[in-house]
């Protein structure tokens, strides 16, 4: 690990795995030597850490996603093994620039947002815990698409990330699980004496594994994150080459490895789309199977797979696993229902992500019937049987029933995949505190009542590693000069720092470090953008997908009122702010593309005022993804958590942001309700209706009565409605305006923009005191604590999965584990 062993296995690298020479060698080959390199001192702690697992027969958690957004992997693998400064040296000595080398790597962007982010955050403290846990998902030849701005607009662009290699991928060609679809049921009377079933005439599709090590901090245990493959059967091949049909055997098996192609890049509504579901199937069949064989290999008989195996379904997206398991335990293994029943809703677990009943996933039985006939017959099964003991619970009430049937009856029929989560789950959790109460009294409120309890709360976390440690060296750096590092494990260590709020050193190093950092941001803004931003504004930064319910719309409203002020000159002493915005929107979400096509014309407009004289500047930066937002993340004054009360989950950009001394102007929404009490209600911007007032408004809402109160609100959409920022097309933003004045406004921006200016007027008139509003960061630093992804995986380890640390690099822990 020292300086000079790095630097003879990059001269390995170079020379053995690029074949290069210093003197022709790009910038990519460095960037590939150095990973090869780094690499390899992750291997040989990863193999151990798979023996060790095995010798212990360890309780394993597998956890199910369909994404990972993992960004990139250089860095966070050197850091984490604390073998970063000696990299940096070692290439120093070669002429190369780690920084420089590491911004080659393409970001690994197998998700849309906080979903896929939370995956890549439990991984790593799954790993620093010493957890036994496994990620299983897809490899996705193609990940979330880049977004480019042209016009004002998003264009959306294939991100053919693989193209150059991925070098910490191992793909093992060995391990292939057959995958089948379509085909037909066949019911036979078995040996056993019962009546068994074979799903026969399917089209397969092999699964193949390529693995990635994850390695914990301070590299004891490096995990393993199973991606799956598509790829065509050899059966599937042979038929049209047999038939001497060379052309279309070919084009045949391109079809069928299309499943693992690309990532759906929609993130809060459910399209519906057969390939989808195909998806689903695809990786959590390969999955299981897996499992399956693993616990095959040192045991006899089931049961104890219960003991040795725990599931957790990262939304329902993989829960076509509950019948899949049933499907492999009776009619593949033999077991008896009752028995496969038993062990199933001992095994799997669920965590729900949101409340919008447009991401609710279902589908079409039809749909069903076709790709996974075997399993639908399951699930009417799974059905019966749950619906059966309800009936027996609470006799006489059959709108219970319909309202838990696992089908909706309600015109085409259709499968309802949270249903199918809960029923065949022992646990079942929300995301943040409200979340989870709001599932309990809303969309779930019958499965509380039958199931009292099921039901529980894990708020979620982000890995300090790479949110603060990586994203931000200045500002890791001056903690651990005060408190020691042991905050990288032990976030509840950052309450240490409170102590240091009223420090004048302190206060000056905490300064300095975001300066620093707004100042790179700014360059990158103006070298990128041709955007000249002022790094002693206040930087304002709202950074998710672009989505009506996280109301990017009402900031838009803020700078315009900002714009008017400033024109008007009616607030001679504002303080300058330098708002910014970056988001993709779903290819098919028209009105949240809409919303960014509005966001840069306005700040084309704003941003070339000379009567504003510098004091707003609005900048949207194209191509939100993990990378880009460890460079907006640093750098932030104030996070925008704005959602309507009751709407956001948890969100977990909220924790990053705070987490790096941004003050946060929220509402009462998600895990903003908890990061206000663990920062203190004194240091945190909250304005707007509670998710109670906002359901009991609802019915007797009126947004024009609001918009006819307040003159500036008026003036703000007047200028959006009448083409005051699109002079070429003014009709452009009707749309918008006509959402919310004449078509209800859901997401009531319009009785929340008052509270949203008042508050936005607070936070301006803090920013004028630096001493005050520091002080205020680095208590809001000192109390994230709570928000570590180590406290949340801790908690589902304890509470759901039931599984233990391992030793896995000692000879002790070979002895005692
Ligand atoms: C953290 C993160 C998110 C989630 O942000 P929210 O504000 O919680 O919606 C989305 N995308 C990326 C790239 C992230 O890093």
């Amino acid at each position: 690990m020292s300086k000079e062993e790095i630097q003879v296995s990059l001269g390995d690298h170079l020379f053995y795995s690029s074949s290069k020479y210093h003197t022709d060698a790009t910038m990519h080959d460095w960037f590939q030597t150095t990973a090869y390199a780094v690499r390899d001192r992750l291997v040989e702690r990863w193999m151990k850490t798979m023996q060790r697992y095995y010798e212990k027969d360890a309780r394993r958690a597998y956890y199910l996603s369909l994404e990972f957004l993992v960004g990139r992997t250089l860095s966070n693998a050197t850091l984490n093994l604390e073998i970063n400064e000696q990299c940096k040296s070692a290439l120093y000595e070669l002429g190369q620039e780690f920084e420089a080398i590491a911004e080659m790597e393409a970001d690994a962007a197998l998700g849309n947002g906080g979903l896929g982010r939370l995956a890549a955050c439990f991984l790593d403290s799954m790993a620093t815990l010493d957890l036994p846990c496994y990620g299983y998902g897809i490899r996705y030849e193609y990940g979330m698409f880049r977004q480019s701005i042209e016009n004002g607009m998003q264009m959306e662009h294939p991100d053919n990330w693989l193209r150059y290699g991925n070098p910490w991928e191992f793909p093992r060609p060995e391990l292939l699980y057959p995958v089948k679809f379509y085909g037909r049921v066949v019911e036979y009377r078995h040996e056993d004496g019962l009546l068994r079933h074979h799903w026969v005439e399917t089209d397969d599709v092999m699964a193949m594994a390529y693995d990635t090590p994850v390695p914990g901090y301070g590299g004891k245990t490096v995990n393993n994150m199973r991606l799956w493959a598509a790829k065509s059967s050899r059966d599937f091949e042979l038929r049209y080459f047999n038939q001497g049909n060379y052309i279309q055997a070919v084009a045949d098996k391109n079809e069928s490895e299309n499943l693992s192609k690309v990532l759906y890049p929609d993130d809060s509504t459910e399209m519906g789309r057969e390939l989808r579901l195909k998806q689903q199937y695809f990786f959590v069949s390969a999955s299981l199977q897996d499992m399956l064989y693993r616990y095959k290999k040192n045991h006899t008989g089931w049961a104890q797979l219960p003991d040795k195996v725990a599931v957790q379904l990262n939304d329902t997206h993989p829960s076509i696993a509950i019948p899949e398991m049933m499907r492999l335990l009776v009619d593949v293994h033999k077991l008896a229902w009752d028995d496969a029943w038993g062990m199933t809703s001992r095994i799997f677990s669920y965590t729900n992500h949101t409340l919008m009943p447009e991401a609710l996933e279902s589908w079409p039985v039809a749909m069903f019937e076709l790709m996974l006939p075997r399993h639908l017959q399951i699930i009417y099964e799974i059905n019966h049987r749950f619906l059966q003991q309800v009936m027996h619970q609470f006799p006489g009430d059959g709108e219970l029933l319909q309202r838990l049937s696992l089908i909706d009856e309600g015109g085409v029929r259709r499968v309802r995949m949270s249903h199918l989560a809960i029923v065949g789950s022992h646990t079942v959790n929300g995301v943040a505190a409200l979340h989870t109460e709001l599932m309990k009294s809303t969309i779930f409120a019958d499965f509380e009542y039958v199931m009292p309890g099921k039901i529980i709360n894990m708020t979620n976390g982000v890995t300090p590693r790479r949110w603060l440690n990586q994203a931000n060296p200045g500002l890791a750096r001056i903690i651990t000069e005060r408190i020691g590092k042991g905050w990288l494990t032990d976030l509840d260590q950052l309450q240490r720092l409170r102590g240091y709020a009223e420090d004048e050193g302190f206060w000056q190093q905490f300064h300095a470090a975001k300066q620093a950092n707004k100042e790179r941001l700014a360059g990158l803004i103006g070298r990128q953008l041709s955007i000249e931003v002022d790094p002693a504004s206040l930087f304002d930064i709202q950074i998710k997908r672009i989505h009506e319910y996280k109301r990017q719309l009402l900031n838009v409203l803020h700078v315009i009122t900002l714009y008017n002020r400033i024109r008007a000159g009616t607030h001679p002493d504002i303080v300058s702010r330098t708002v910014i915005i970056a988001g993709k929107a779903a290819p098919g979400y028209a009105m949240a593309k809409l919303i960014i096509r509005l966001i840069n014309d306005v700040a084309e407009i704003v941003n070339n005022d000379h009567q504003i004289g510098g004091k707003l500047k609005m900048v949207f930066i194209p191509n939100y993804d993990v990378s880009n937002a460890e460079r907006i993340v640093p750098a932030a004054d104030l996070s925008e958590q704005i959602s309507t009360a009751g709407t956001e989950a948890s969100g977990t950009g909220n924790m990053k942001l705070a987490l790096n001394g941004a003050l946060t102007i929220g509402t009462l929404d998600g895990a903003n309700i908890e990061i206000r009490e663990e920062v203190g209600a004194e240091n945190f911007f909250l304005f707007g209706l509670a998710a109670e007032e906002v359901k009991a408004l609802r019915p007797r809402y009126d947004p024009l009565a609001f918009y006819h109160g307040n003159a500036e609100l008026k003036q703000a959409l007047d200028m959006i409605a009448s083409g005051y920022f699109c002079p070429d097309e003014p009709g452009r933003y009707a749309e918008i305006a006509d959402a919310l004045l004449k078509h209800g406004d859901g997401f009531m921006l319009l009785a929340d923009y008052a509270s949203y200016v008042a508050c936005q007027d607070k936070v301006g008139e803090l920013y004028r005191d630096p001493q005050e509003w520091t002080k205020r960061a680095i208590l809001n630093v000192a109390g994230m604590g709570k928000f570590s992804s180590d406290r949340t995986v801790r908690e589902y380890a304890e509470r759901i999965w039931h599984v233990a640390p391992i030793d896995t690099q000692t000879e002790q822990g070979k002895a005692n584990g």
